[in-house]
């Protein structure tokens, strides 16, 4: 079926989004399937059941219906596309899922899945090498909110009665899981950069009803890292467990080095000394959706977790992964995804690090294009790739109208020069201590923001920013009852 066979040394590259990319997926894919159909044909044949039996033709009709309705999405593959956090898969995940999947482990149990199982422990200590723990116990998860619940949990088996705060700009997965736990939330205020504010966070912990903090090195609105480092030392003078929600940011671990193109190393560094970390690899890992993980610096919290199940667990006395989880079925092949892309790009700053570098100087020149700009003004610095900006305007009634209408302009152009983006809402207090003289005629307003976490994009930057102010400059509507339609 494969027109070429993939040879081990094959040393060319492997190109994504383009068709010669889809292609040599293609060619790999076949080979895959082939591999993955000469291990079961050893256990001899299978004959089909007519039960399962459709006419080609009408899987054909039906795919051709699933095309047409997956047309209805927004281009993530695209450098033009810089709305929220999506970008499809590295093609090694889907090689690596797709070979898998044919099998379907499921890494609940060694019993449903050892090879894939096997694999995930693998990555799982990559993870936790890449944050620098000397002990780890952890797993993959379907997502970054349930590794995050898992995370609270453990918190609340070891601080019984006390209370969770995280930042105001935390992901409201925090507060949200909390009462599902039944533990107190607080939301600690955020200082002018979007990081916690540290003497709010103080007067907190001196009360004495917190066990645990959340800090977050990369929030989800504007990519804010929170001073783990500061946050740390605050929670061991006033004994507090340290959780670091690294869903998004996690990955910048790898270039964590105060170089120019760098991010700060110091709240990074800080990871390998708290307690827990969640990182999303269905995030900033190349990976597909399903993939999230949950690392704890003390093997010992496994005995939170600790059940028995009278129909797993039975091949082997070994630890398995449910037993350390909360979840029960995972896919196995999101383990084999994440091992795959990771043994072609390793945890390492010229490894997968060089992908988050480029994302990080497009930030980094896009702000600066957008500082020199008369219709443009940057929110605030980037902390990683997350761009945040307002058309340059006197009131917040203004600024909110065109950032809205930014946005639907931008999508609405013609596929080839469409511009995707995306909005966040601020207060008249978060513009005013950045130091932005806005009339607050409002209460809230819209403002944009890009997320520019392809690499891809960095080539993209100056036509981004042109088509940006070109938006920005198009003649506004008229005021009422005027939509032009
Ligand atoms: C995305 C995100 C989450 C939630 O993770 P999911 O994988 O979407 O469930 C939690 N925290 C932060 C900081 C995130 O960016």
């Amino acid at each position: 079926m494969a027109s070429t066979t993939p040879r081990p040394s094959d040393p060319a590259p492997v190109l994504r989004s383009s068709a010669a990319g889809f292609e040599q997926v293609a060619d790999l894919l076949a080979h895959s399937i082939g591999r993955i159909d000469s291990w079961m044909s050893e256990y001899g044949p299978v004959t089909p059941h007519p039960s399962l039996e459709v006419p080609r033709g009408a899987l054909l009709e039906a795919t051709e219906e699933l095309h047409l309705r997956l047309r209805d999405n927004y281009p993530f593959f695209h450098p033009r596309y810089v709305g929220q956090m999506l970008k499809p898969p590295h093609p090694a995940a889907v090689i690596g899922y797709l070979s898998a999947m044919l099998i379907n482990p499921n890494n609940h149990a060694l019993d449903g899945g050892p090879a894939t199982a096997a694999l995930e422990k693998e990555v799982v200590a990559q993870l936790a090498a890449m944050f620098g723990f000397a002990e780890h116990l952890g797993h993959l998860t379907s997502s970054g909110t349930i590794a995050n619940l898992e995370a609270l949990f453990v918190a609340r088996q070891t601080h019984p009665g006390k209370g969770v705060a995280h930042s105001a700009d935390a992901h409201y997965t925090h507060g949200r899981m909390c009462s599902l736990l039944g533990v107190d939330s607080v939301a600690v205020p955020t200082a002018v950069d979007g990081t916690m504010d540290l003497q709010a966070l103080e007067e907190l912990l001196r009360v004495g009803n917190v066990g645990t903090v959340v800090a977050t090195t990369g929030t989800t609105g504007l990519g804010a890292v929170d001073p783990v480092h500061e946050i740390l030392a605050l929670c061991q003078r006033y004994g507090a467990r340290v959780h670091v929600d690294a869903a998004y940011g996690g990955f910048f671990t790898l270039i964590a080095d105060d170089t120019a193109d760098g991010v700060a190393a110091a709240p990074f560094a800080a990871i390998s000394r708290c307690d827990s970390v969640v990182i999303d690899p269905h995030k900033h890992g190349l990976q597909p959706y399903g993939c999230g993980a949950v690392l704890f610096r003390d093997p010992g919290v496994a005995a939170h977790f600790l059940h028995d199940s009278p129909y797993t667990y039975f091949t082997s006395e070994e630890l398995h992964l449910g037993e350390i989880s909360l979840e029960c079925s995972r896919a196995g092949a999101a383990a084999a995804a994440l091992w795959l892309t990771l043994q072609v790009l390793p945890l390492t700053p010229t490894g997968l690090g060089a992908a988050l570098r480029a994302g990080r100087r497009a930030t980094l020149t896009w702000a600066d294009l957008v500082d020199g700009s008369d219709e443009l003004t940057l929110f605030q610095r980037p902390h990683l790739d997350i761009l945040s900006y307002f058309p340059t305007r006197r009131r917040m009634s203004e600024i909110d109208a065109t950032s809205a209408r930014v946005l639907t302009a931008g999508m609405q152009l013609p596929p080839e020069q469409s511009l995707f983006v995306a909005t966040y809402t601020v207060d008249g207090a978060a513009l005013a201590a950045r130091g932005h003289h806005v009339e607050p005629d409002q209460p809230h307003c819209r403002i944009l923001r890009s997320v520019l976490m392809k690499p891809e994009v960095e080539d993209e930057v100056p036509a981004l920013h042109r088509g940006l102010v070109s938006l920005v400059t198009d003649r506004e509507p008229a005021p009422s009852g005027g939509d032009a339609a």
